[in-house]
């Protein structure tokens, strides 16, 4: 007995995807498989699952020597999702499988032992770039056809086994194209403004930094409401574009971290890694296929770090290169994967480290008070645009309630963005965070009325030239908000108090 099967996958790397062409020789010897082009481990398992799968579908995994090899041999491949391709590229050297419908196809799947397919992550990138490829058909796990279909444009069936994909292989089964019966996808559960009391300022500062895609760094004690404002910040955010949404949903596909009946993700997603999180798990990484991490699973929505004092000064170092550049670039031993990783950063901190509830139950020196903040990176805070000090409310304001909902605050974000988008579009900058220091103190320069507390500050060392720029791209988005043409020297004294109230240099 000899033949040849040949099967086309997609293979992820990082979030780049290629399509793999799997060649099945099977040819006299002695029986063995050997699995060869630049495979890794996970990859030499599969031999393993394929072998039982074939088995226990009714069929006979061949007697003799079989080779199976990846192409092109020079991309590293890894993860299970080669395993159904191969064991149809057996079954197709085997003589046991029809190859009319190959042409156009690619197959992606782990097999379990029994046969059945199981899901893999990544289907969303990966069948984008089989689609780019120009390939008309996928036949993907059950379990991942939803994801499949927001690929338009390709034929997409969901296949429970392998006696599935024989079945349909030989014309007698159409896959199918959803997972059970269709179901309402549920709306996220962001919560809601209208139940945070009082914090007037710190209210205040998450809109605008909403509005002008700031960063955001709140100091105040435990228990004063830091993470009950830092989860409410995607409700006032605007809702993902047709493709952020994509875009985002891929990253969540390749991290494993998506829905399966509703995968697509249409809000900014909201990520709040624990301070004792590793560099691997916020920026990235792991053995074999390097995973996205915290910065990733936040691009297009946002990182909220509590207690980041608490973090050790090499993670928060590491959020540097993903703040500067919007991707983050994890070494591999074959290589970089890299990621997107553009996110809205919110930091919160305790004031000291023995955090008392009132203030004034503080044990720490003052040089230890000094120092703990002191732990934050000077070129960290250099990117935090609004810093906000959070008190104990007043009785008073405990009283007033009826704060205002997020719907209401989010028009007011929309609104400011819209804004922000017209004025620099031409420069092709879509929000005042954007926007370079030089654009803010040269071509778009406000009156010199206005600009006046800012040279105050300047002159008497209170802000650095940095801090200016800050105050200056805070300025806009204030005027934005109030609907107006150019900073004022009201919306320009905002922002440097909004500078000043973070207890941070
Ligand atoms: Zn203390």
């Amino acid at each position: 007995m000899a033949g040849l099967g040949r099967v086309h996958s997609v293979g992820l790397n990082a979030f780049a995807a290629d399509v793999i062409e799997i060649q099945a020789n099977i040819s006299s010897g002695l029986p063995g498989v050997t699995i060869s082009g630049s495979v890794d481990t996970s990859l030499r398992e599969a031999k393993e699952r394929v072998r039982a799968a074939i088995a226990n579908s009714d069929l006979q995994f061949p007697a003799t020597k079989v080779t199976i090899a990846l192409a092109p041999a020079r991309l590293p491949k890894s993860g299970p999702g080669f395993d159904l391709p191969m064991a149809v590229a057996v079954l197709i050297a085997a003589g046991k499988a029809p190859t009319t419908r190959l042409p156009g196809t690619v197959m992606l799947g782990e097999l379990a032992l029994d046969g059945r397919v199981r899901a893999v992550r990544g289907v969303l990138p990966l069948l984008l770039a089989a689609r780019a490829a120009g390939f008309e058909r996928a036949v993907v796990p059950i379990e991942n056809v939803a994801e499949g279909a927001l690929v338009t444009g390709l034929d997409v069936g969901g296949a429970r086994s392998l006696s599935d994909v024989l079945a349909w292989l030989a014309g007698d089964l159409v896959l199918d194209t959803v997972d059970g019966d269709p179901v309402e996808p549920d709306r996220p559960a962001v919560p809601d403004l209208a139940d945070v009391a009082g914090q007037a300022s710190a209210r205040r500062a998450l809109e605008v930094a909403a509005a002008g895609a700031h960063h955001l760094f709140m100091v105040g004690p435990p228990g004063i409401g830091k993470t009950m404002l830092a989860s409410r910040l995607p409700g006032i955010l605007p809702p993902l574009s047709d493709e952020e949404s994509l875009e985002v949903t891929a990253v969540h596909s390749v991290a494993g971290t998506l829905a399966g009946r509703h995968p697509l993700i249409t809000f900014p997603p909201f990520v709040a890694p624990h301070h004792s999180t590793g560099i691997a798990a916020l920026v990235g990484g792991g053995t074999g296929l390097a995973r996205p991490g915290a910065v990733s699973r936040a691009h297009r929505g946002v990182l909220f770090l509590d207690e980041c004092a608490e973090m050790g000064p090499k993670v928060l170092d590491s959020l540097r290169q993903p703040l500067e550049e919007g991707e983050v670039r994890i070494s591999r031993r074959d290589g970089t994967a890299v990621y997107p990783a553009r996110f809205q950063l919110l930091l919160a901190a305790n004031p000291c480290a023995c955090a008392p509830p009132k203030d004034v139950d503080c044990v720490c020196t003052s040089v230890q008070r000094r120092r703990y903040l002191g732990r934050l990176s000077g070129p960290l805070m250099d990117r935090i645009d609004i810093r906000v000090r959070m008190d104990p409310p007043g009785d008073t304001a405990l009283m007033t309630g009826g704060a205002e909902d997020s719907a209401a605050v989010a028009a007011r974000v929309r609104q400011a963005r819209a804004a922000a988008a017209h004025r620099w579009g031409d420069d092709g900058w879509r929000t005042n965070a954007e926007v370079p220091g030089t654009a803010l103190r040269q071509r778009y320069r406000p009156a010199p009325d206005a600009l006046r507390p800012v040279e105050d500050a300047l002159r008497t060392g209170r802000i650095t030239a940095r801090g200016a720029d800050r105050a200056l791209r805070v300025a806009w988005t204030m005027c934005d908000l109030r609907g107006g043409d150019s900073p004022d020297v009201d919306d320009v004294m905002t922002a440097l108090l909004f500078r000043d109230r973070g207890g941070h240099p």
